[in-house]
């Protein structure tokens, strides 16, 4: 008899392992608690503006995104951000400078002194640290390349990512390739060089040279069509509680309804799963509880472009924090993609909040989202009001990989090893950007595939190839 494999989250990452689980013969269903898949990945189209609440964009960092778009058929609508998208701007004394992205370019740059530039070219010579899972990604910086560039560089690159705290984030937690530039080749330089030639080996590509993609219609429709190949998707099923019966897990939906499952795969944000343990060991909830999601707004607004003064050259710009205003950065969503406005008009995606700007939201909303409207218009020299305006509060919108958080990778670890078929997903394990997430579904594929054999499961017409071949 066919085994059953529930995965819960129909985000990016359930609906990706679903899909290899479901092409490999498994009996999967898939259950969210929303009305949609996509998770995180939030689009919507209004007015001849097109609204990403979640990422505008991922990196293709490996083969598996554009591999999984052709089997799902959205290949088509793939599509990479414009050549000027290479150039990002970091706001400095209320001006936007470009951040460098060449050695000649760097030593040009005036948003670094020239201490700074020279304290750089000390990097290959400090020395090799403590340990990294102990270590914020301020102190390594700090160390490895000195203050102003953790200010102007590093703060605001995290805020881009993580909407983050640089002093909390752990830096083999959340960059563990930046670690493994020091850790493997004693320096970040020399590491750059050489790392280089090993993702060629391997056919990956960086962060820095993965090209930037998205979809004609928004993020969504990645998510939407992955779900679509799916035989069993179940919305609207809100996981109230999971137990473990024996060697089978009864996951229950607040309506009643439940399903008896001899694998489960939960992808929900981790705050989600720990109120849904019934009878496991309490210590998983208090891991989960741990970790911290900082509340972020998207602010998404459209001008025409003749209101808008600065030329439109790029991604666009990231505040750091020494620079004290109330947003972490905007994105000229116009710019990098087609189709996100009409051709007169212009769009931008404004990130507010974050770990270290959690106390904005104390302040009523709509005075804050007149002051950051005002400050935005003072950066971008602009005029008028916008003509489209669009709001999304993430009350707990990324999970932060803080100090320490290798303590929390360990147990879930151990978790799973004493809850055989309870697997964890989700983008608070391995990585929270797009990329990362369909890479890490990938290899929990290959576990409950793994788990598969061990238990001698039967799939109906299993497809006994690799997926890759
Ligand atoms: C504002 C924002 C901007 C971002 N920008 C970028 C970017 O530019 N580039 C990038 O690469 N990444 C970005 N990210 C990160 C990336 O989008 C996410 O890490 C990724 O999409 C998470 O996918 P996931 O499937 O792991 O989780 P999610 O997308 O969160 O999916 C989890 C799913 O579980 C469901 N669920 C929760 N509770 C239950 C329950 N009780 N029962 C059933 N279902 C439940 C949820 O409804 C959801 O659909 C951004 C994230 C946010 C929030």
């Amino acid at each position: 008899m066919s085994k059953k494999v529930t995965v819960i989250g129909a985000g990016i990452s359930g609906l990706a392992t679903a899909y290899w689980l479901q092409k490999d013969g498994f009996d999967v269903t898939v259950v969210e608690s929303r009305s949609e898949p996509g998770g995180a990945m939030q689009t919507s189209s209004e007015d001849g503006f097109l609204v990403d609440f979640g990422p505008n964009s991922g990196l293709e960092t490996t083969p598996l995104i554009s591999q999984l778009a052709e089997e799902v058929a959205i290949k088509n609508e793939m599509i990479y951000a414009n050549e000027s998208a290479n150039k990002r701007y970091i706001l400095k004394n209320n001006s936007l400078l470009p951040l460098p992205t060449s050695p000649p370019a760097f030593f040009t740059s005036k948003l670094f002194s020239t201490k700074a530039k020279l304290r750089l070219m000390k990097e290959p010579f400090v020395g090799k640290s403590a340990d990294g899972y102990y270590q914020s990604i301020a102190d390594f910086v700090r160390r490895r390349l000195g203050n102003e560039f953790l200010d102007y560089a590093i703060d605001p690159f995290v805020s881009g990512v993580f909407a983050g705290n640089p002093e909390k984030l752990s830096v083999k937690s959340a960059f563990p390739k930046l670690y493994r530039l020091e850790e493997l080749y004693g320096g970040l330089i020399k590491g750059l060089i050489k790392g280089a030639k090993e993702r060629k080996r391997r056919s990956e590509d960086s962060k820095q040279s993965a090209k930037m993609f998205s979809f004609i219609n928004g993020m969504q429709s990645f998510p939407e069509a992955v779900a679509q190949k799916l035989k069993n998707v179940i919305y609207n099923f809100n996981v109230d509680q999971i137990s473990r019966t024996g060697e089978k897990y009864l996951i229950k939906s607040t309506d009643g309804s439940s399903i008896e499952s001899d694998v489960v795969l939960s992808t929900m944000p981790a705050y989600n799963l720990s109120g849904k343990l019934d009878n496991f060991d309490e210590d998983l909830a208090g891991h989960l509880n741990d970790v911290y999601y900082p509340p972020v707004m998207v602010l998404y607004v459209g001008f025409k472009k003749d209101q808008i003064g600065q030329p439109l050259d790029g991604f666009g710009y990231l505040i750091p924090s020494k620079e004290e205003k109330i947003f972490l950065g905007a994105i000229w969503s116009s710019t990098i993609f087609p189709n996100r406005a009409a051709d007169d008009s212009a769009s931008f995606t404004i990130f507010i909040g974050g770990a270290r700007m959690a106390n904005v939201f104390d302040k009523n909303e709509d005075m804050l989202i007149d002051d950051v409207i005002s400050e935005f218009k003072k950066i971008m020299n602009a005029t008028g009001n916008p003509i489209f305006q669009k709001k999304q509060m993430w009350n707990k919108a990324i999970p932060q990989y803080n100090l320490g958080y290798i303590e929390h990778e360990n147990y879930f670890d151990k978790f799973e090893k004493e809850n055989p078929g309870f697997f964890i997903g989700g983008n608070f394990r391995g990585g929270i950007s797009v990329g990362d997430c369909v890479k890490n579904s990938e290899l929990i594929f290959n576990k409950i595939k793994s788990f598969a054999v061990v238990h001698s499961f039967s799939r109906e017409g299993a497809n006994t190839q690799n997926k890759d071949s």
